[in-house]
């Protein structure tokens, strides 16, 4: 069997002129989203995370600002800066870029976001309405990994989910999620002591650990769908999942590559959260 691959680029450039068009009618009324992202110290990777965020918010007509702050910023100028940007009108989404200086509490700050704005869905309160089912933002990772599941019709009701990871940001929300769509979830982690007993049950896996070839091939179902949210690089620098993506394609039945698999998704989810702040309003 060769899998089917689910595109997180295609996916997202559909979802993302959805987005555009929204954001069009609402700017017919006098409202245009705005998303506002902090970044704090010069971390590489984090900027070119916050440009790729700002630019999407471009593409899609959104209005963005992105606040570059040095590594040596307070944790109390942080927190009023948030104070400030809650008030702001203009502003529907804050999204500060993970990681911190290791002198700010990132718990901290993400508490210090309005839950109204919390378009990254990494508030208490955010996760909280998860939990329940009650109305709120979803993180924009694990949420993207279930539209991928919308998008070729899976119907998670009485499947077997495997969430390998349990990060705030990943696992558990994914897990939540997948339950929410009447799976019957299970959550692996590195406590776990038999990775395959557990995966090869799996209908469905989720791979959300940061290890590359984690997943391999005798540790899939035939016909399993398999999402892979890693992000690690190889030998040659070159970015790649957690899943032996070659040989895991001849037995799945479909799965997402890196890149262009739910990395794209993320950014996309985030605009959705922006403009759903605003529609909100
Ligand atoms: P994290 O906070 O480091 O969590 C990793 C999880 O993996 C932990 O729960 C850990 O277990 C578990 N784990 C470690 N070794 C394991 C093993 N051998 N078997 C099973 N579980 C194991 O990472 P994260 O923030 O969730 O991110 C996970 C990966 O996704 C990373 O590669 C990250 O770069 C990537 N990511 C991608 C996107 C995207 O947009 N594509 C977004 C976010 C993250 P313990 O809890 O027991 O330590």
């Amino acid at each position: 069997m060769t899998a089917h691959i689910i595109d997180g680029n295609a996916l997202s450039q559909k979802l993302r002129a959805d987005v555009t068009g929204r954001a069009t009618a609402l700017k017919a009324k006098g409202i245009t989203p705005g998303l506002a992202v902090l970044l704090v110290g010069d971390n590489p990777a984090s900027q070119v995370y916050v440009r790729n965020k700002v630019k999407a918010c471009h593409d899609c007509g959104l209005h963005s600002v992105l606040e570059k702050h040095p590594e040596s910023l307070s944790e109390a100028a942080l927190l009023e800066r948030i104070a400030a940007l809650n008030l702001d009108p203009s502003i529907h989404g804050i999204l500060v870029q993970l990681p911190l200086p290791q002198h700010i509490d990132a718990q901290k700050v993400i508490e210090a976001i309005a839950p109204a704005k919390d378009v990254d869905g990494f508030h208490i309160a955010s996760a909280g309405a998860l939990m329940t089912g009650m109305p709120g933002f979803w993180p924009c990772t694990p949420y993207g990994c279930m539209k991928m599941l919308e998008s070729i019709g899976y119907d998670l009701k009485g499947k077997h989910a495997v969430v390998l990871g349990r990060s705030n940001i990943v696992g558990k929300p994914m897990a939540l999620m997948l339950l929410q769509k009447n799976a019957t979830v299970t959550i692996c982690h590195s406590a776990t002591p038999d990775l395959k007993a557990m995966t090869l049950q799996a209908d469905v896996i989720v791979a959300a650990v940061g290890k590359r070839n984690l997943l391999t091939a005798d540790m899939v179902k035939p016909g399993a769908v398999v999402l892979d949210v890693g992000m690690n690089r190889n030998e040659e620098g070159k970015l790649c999942g957690d899943v032996d993506y070659a040989d895991v394609a001849q037995i799945a039945g479909y799965i997402t590559p890196v890149p262009g698999g739910v990395g794209p998704m993320t950014i996309t989810m985030l605009l959705v959260n922006t403009l759903e702040a605003a529609e909100r309003l």
